[in-house]
């Protein structure tokens, strides 16, 4: 690290002598506070929060210590530092709240003061709701309540457990029936949330020595799904089955399981995943197809069955669906094998150790899953093509740029995120509440305001929802 060079004069060796006296005074003190400081867990937080920082204050940053994990010497010191500095979480709150504002991201959350609907009251006003994922209008549906109510004086309003102690109730069993028969795979896992369903299976099918491939776009749950493995990660360009293709070349023979996951309809553009072609591709390189359905539950295929359906496609590994949309409660679910199902009955976290769904739940979702099996069923699912055709012709009508949307979900992209921002600011004063979608969870020249219609939207409310899209589109000149 440093040398007392006899050779040279006695006052600058003393000074060598001093300096390196001070370093490895320091470097006993450096690698001392690593280990306390990687034991007590606070090690990664100093040095994302406050290791720039005291980097660039302090000099004795480029004093090259020790380097764990790889880490820049500087960087590692600065965390010690930061670590060690009397720490207010007050003032850590305050800084990632001010820093939000500073984005123009911070906001509150609108009230919803109704039932959720196509009309709802929300701030005190009654507007045209197009942003709910309530697609058939099962949230409000009378029969859906009824089997709620029922099912709370018959069952009570908790199940008591998780589903693998004493949680699983006899509602629970024959949810997860109807679904096997509704999607017609070997068997269903019901789990809380779509949320959890995904993390629920990624978790089981993903180990160290399996790569998952996982499309640009994917929602977050499928993220951090990932993130909970041990797997090696590859994503692949939106829909981009020639990039897909690629990255599977790149990979072959290197791992155990290699699984391609996309959602089906993707929830910012309304676009479906080409589904055939990555069947196509996975049989080829010998991959798992997952498919996560949240927004094309109830919404696309036979009765609401999904995307495989939509396509008609003979053999896909895992679909994930949610209750939570179409559906109208809440819950998520996985469509698969038999094996797989097992193998999450004994391995699958959020299954394991966290309280399977109350009563009224269960049974909301049996009777959703039944309407859209029924005559009415048809109906409301026919009613919200038409009226996303009505609106999506609409819109294009009067100009607005609604990009490459398949689905209910209908994009009006006007660029610019505090444009769109304001957009949905207008739209709200006029009468229609669709939400605006700025950058990050867009790309920033691609703000928009985000519509979904439902089957329960009455022609009139569309009409006059594109009225008001057609007046405030005018005053700000996006059309
Ligand atoms: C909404 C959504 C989820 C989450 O479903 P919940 O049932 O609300 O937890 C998962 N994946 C996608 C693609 C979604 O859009």
């Amino acid at each position: 690290m440093c040398k007392v060079g006899l050779v040279t004069p006695p006052a600058k060796s003393a000074i060598k002598l001093i300096n390196c006296l001070q370093n490895i005074l320091q470097a006993v003190f450096i690698f001392r506070l690593t280990k306390t400081l990687k034991q007590s867990g606070r090690f990664m937080r100093a040095r994302i929060e406050i290791g720039y920082k005291a980097h660039q204050q302090t000099p004795l940053m480029h004093y090259n210590a020790s380097e764990p994990d790889g880490v820049r010497p500087s960087v590692q010191l600065a965390c010690y530092l930061g670590a060690m500095m009397p720490h207010s979480f007050e003032a850590y709150l305050d800084e990632q709240l001010n820093s939000l504002r500073e984005q123009g991201v911070f906001r509150t959350l609108r009230e919803l003061q109704s039932p959720t609907g196509p009309r709802s009251t929300i701030d005190g006003k009654s507007v045209i709701n197009l942003s709910s994922n309530n697609y058939l209008g099962l949230a409000n549906h009378p029969a859906l309540k009824a089997a709620a109510i029922k099912a709370i004086e018959e069952w009570g309003v908790g199940s008591g457990a998780v589903r693998t102690i004493i949680g699983t109730m006899s509602i629970h069993e024959e949810l997860e029936q109807r679904l096997t028969e509704f999607k017609h795979t070997e068997a269903v896992l019901v789990l809380q949330s779509g949320f959890t369903a995904n993390a629920a299976v990624l978790g089981v099918v993903l180990n160290d020595g399996d790569l998952v491939i996982s499309d640009a776009l994917n929602h977050a749950s499928i993220i951090d799904g990932i993130r909970l493995t041990k797997a090696a990660r590859a994503v692949y360009q939106h829909n981009d089955m020639a990039d897909l293709e690629r990255v599977l070349q790149a990979n072959q023979g290197k791992y155990r399981n290699t699984v391609i996951v996309t959602d089906g309809v993707f929830s910012m553009d309304g676009d479906i995943a080409p589904l055939p072609r990555i069947a196509e591709l996975a049989e080829h390189y010998g991959a798992i197809t997952m498919v996560d359905d949240a927004h094309a539950s109830g919404v696309l295929g036979k009765n609401g069955s999904g995307t495989v359906s939509h396509y008609g496609i003979k053999h896909w590994d895992i679909q994930v669906g949610t209750l939570s949309k179409a559906i109208g409660a809440v819950g998520g679910y996985v469509a698969t094998s038999s094996k797989l199902r097992q193998l999450m009955e004994h391995r699958a976290r959020p299954f394991l150790f966290s309280t399977s769904h109350p009563p009224a739940v269960v049974a909301s979702c049996l009777a959703a899953i039944k309407l859209l099996q029924s005559v009415e069923g048809e109906q409301l699912h026919q009613q919200l093509w038409e009226n996303t055709k009505f609106f999506k012709a609409g819109l294009n009508k009067l100009g607005f740029n609604t990009g490459i949307s398949e689905t209910p979900i209908t994009p009006v992209i006007v660029g610019d995120g505090a444009k769109a921002m304001q957009f949905s600011d207008s739209l709200f004063q006029a009468g229609v509440f669709a939400q605006g979608i700025a950058f990050p969870t867009v790309a920033k020249d691609k703000g928009r305001v985000r519509t979904i219609v439902t089957a329960s939207h009455s022609n009139a409310d569309l009409a006059e929802a594109l009225n008001i899209f057609e007046h405030v589109g005018r005053s700000m000149q996006l059309i």
